[in-house]
């Protein structure tokens, strides 16, 4: 059967799983507006929360009474999530997420055996035992086999209909976590035997990261797709769309015979020695080096969340992600990839500010704000406190000026803020002067208290392992983050990988962290021997038995993290 297409361009966007499914994804909502207000076609389909949603009503073979419970009580977890009846109760809170993740964990794609099973499906990922997200020839071999994957199969049906009953000329797979990545290459490779004429973008953080590791594109990442776009996208997406594609007859697959969305569609067959169907098979790669990205104005950027289901996010209302600038204004940190990556700070003006956020809360009336920013500039933490957008709100900040003025505090509290995401790295003075942090741990102390006594939340991010630490300097942190525990709300505790592009890659024995080419971090000899199992050995020890530190670390909201976090915080007195 062919078809004409239109020769108008129209931009299919699309989430892959698996990600928190707590709020609608900004950068497709920021794309869709900002393309559209240009006067481009595009559509937004959130395919993680739809994949996850089928995935928890799917059926499960599972007969233990822990996952049968899980299967009875599952709707009325989701319901109870959304009307935030579970917030109210922190215990049953963490049962009803457990009985999700043990109704996703217990699904036949992860109890058969392999080739069939070994996927590892949770509400934040979807692992396998044997296919690396970090591997584009994994990546290349999901694409030629897109069906075995599991939130890649629930969603066939809906993919199918979207790419050929509507006359979409262009995919674009925004990919920023490596939990979306095998999703998005078996979603890439769906859509190119759907619609062998459609133009595949891959973009988004994650891709980013990975262009960024060289001067041209791994060749298993190119085929995957037409365009490789690094940055926020906007501009890229826009020169892109200008120009409308040659009229043509194209062939569509199958599409007299639309699948019955009840019986599990066949997958193609593996043909050769490697795996990858001949018929599937991407063209032979053909990398080129990626052109520089267009430059994106942040004044230019627009939201629509409208054609997002607002009701179905697992969380108690509402929850707008939102970006008032893209990249970090500091860029200093010793170990941070926005240090190596350079992306230029790029803010939406100040005075920009509070307008935008007007609209949007005008629009949606949401319950909660959600600042996406690596880290609120103070000029625009001044300006909320000076006009509050009108409802909660929650980001990320440093422990610098203008916090550490009490009255400042009070202020941001009556202004909304919820809670402040505050990276400390370390309670060790030494190793924060390494690691650049431009940080006072006595200013740090100030800010906490500050915060605690104006209302205001904090979920506190701590890394250990660098090279700047031992175990002494991991035991002042210890002692500092004890200390101040009764002023810390939420703590996040991570190990240290080494990234690629850092200085010390190139003095340090080092080897990869995970298998495959597109791997970002290291494991590394540690310079004063505190490697990895040490450093685990001392937080199981020491660090997270500590009488004063397990109940913060208890208080975290399991799966969703920071991202519910503030729904189990007092709101702070009105005064
Ligand atoms: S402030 Fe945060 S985002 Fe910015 S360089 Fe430091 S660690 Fe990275």
């Amino acid at each position: 059967m062919t078809i004409a297409m239109s020769p108008a361009p129209r931009l299919l966007l699309v989430h892959p799983p698996v990600v928190r499914p707590c709020e609608p994804p900004a950068g497709l909502a920021r794309l869709a507006g900002t393309l559209r207000a240009a006067g481009r076609q595009v559509e937004v389909w959130d395919a993680n929360l739809e994949a996850l949603l089928a995935l928890l009503q799917a059926p499960s073979l599972a007969t233990d009474t822990w996952t049968r419970r899980a299967g009875r009580d599952r709707d009325h977890h989701l319901a109870a999530l959304r009307d935030g009846r579970l917030f109210a109760h922190p215990d049953t809170y963490r049962r009803a997420i457990g009985d999700l993740e043990r109704w996703l964990a217990r699904l036949p794609c992860a109890t058969a055996p392999f080739p069939d099973g070994g996927w590892h499906l949770s509400l934040t990922d979807c692992t396998h035992d044997q296919w690396e997200p970090t591997s584009s020839h994994d990546l290349q071999r999901l694409a030629a086999d897109p069906l075995a994957h599991p939130a890649v199969a629930v969603l066939q049906p809906a993919l199918r209909n979207r790419l050929l009953e509507r006359e979409i000329t262009h995919l674009g797979l925004s990919v920023n976590y490596l939990s979306q990545a095998l999703a998005a290459a078996a979603l890439a490779g769906l859509a190119r035997q759907l619609r062998p004429d459609l133009r595949i973008i891959l973009g988004g953080g994650l891709i980013t990261s990975w262009l960024a590791r060289g001067t041209r594109p791994p060749a298993g990442l190119a085929a995957l797709a037409d365009h490789l776009l690094t940055g926020p996208g906007e501009a890229g997406l826009l020169a892109l769309l200008a120009a409308p594609p040659a009229p043509a007859s194209v062939p569509l697959a199958s599409a007299s015979q639309p699948p019955r969305p009840d019986v599990a569609q066949p997958r193609p067959a593996p043909t050769s020695a490697d795996g990858l169907p001949q018929a599937a098979r991407p063209a032979p790669p053909e990398p080129s080096p990626p052109a520089p990205a267009p430059v994106d104005d942040p004044t230019t950027w627009a939201y629509d969340f409208s054609d997002f289901p607002l009701d179905q996010y697992l969380s108690p209302g509402l929850v707008l992600p939102f970006s008032l600038a893209h990249g970090c204004f500091y860029a200093r940190c010793a170990f941070c990839p926005e240090t190596f990556e350079r992306q230029r700070y790029r803010p939406l003006p100040t005075a920009l500010v509070g307008e935008r956020l007007a609209a949007l809360v005008n629009r949606y009336r949401p319950r909660l704000l959600h600042f996406l920013d690596d880290a609120i500039h103070p000029a625009v933490l001044q300006e909320l406190a000076a006009h509050p957008p009108g409802v909660p709100w929650y980001g990320f900040a440093r422990f610098a000026p203008p916090l550490d003025d009490p009255d400042f505090c009070r202020l941001l509290a009556r202004a909304g803020c919820r809670m402040l995401q505050l990276g400390l790295e370390s309670g060790d003075q030494a190793v924060l002067d390494e690691l650049r942090k431009g940080l006072r741990l006595a200013t740090a102390a100030r800010i906490l208290a500050h915060l605690h006594a104006a209302g205001i939340g904090t979920y506190v991010y701590l890394l250990f392992g660098t090279p700047a630490e031992d175990e002494e300097a991991a035991r002042r942190t210890r002692d500092f983050v004890a200390a101040h525990a009764e002023r810390i709300s939420f703590l996040n505790v991570a190990i240290f990988n080494l990234p690629r592009q850092a200085p010390e890659a190139a003095t340090l024995p080092t080897r990869p962290y995970t298998a495959g080419d597109l791997g970002l971090y290291l494991e590394f000899a540690h310079p004063r021997g505190w490697n990895r199992p040490q450093v685990r050995r001392f937080l199981e020890r020491e660090f997270r038995r500590h009488p004063a530190i397990a109940p913060i670390l208890r208080r975290d909201p399991p799966a969703f993290t920071s991202s519910h976090a503030p729904f189990f915080l007092v709101p702070p007195p009105r005064r």
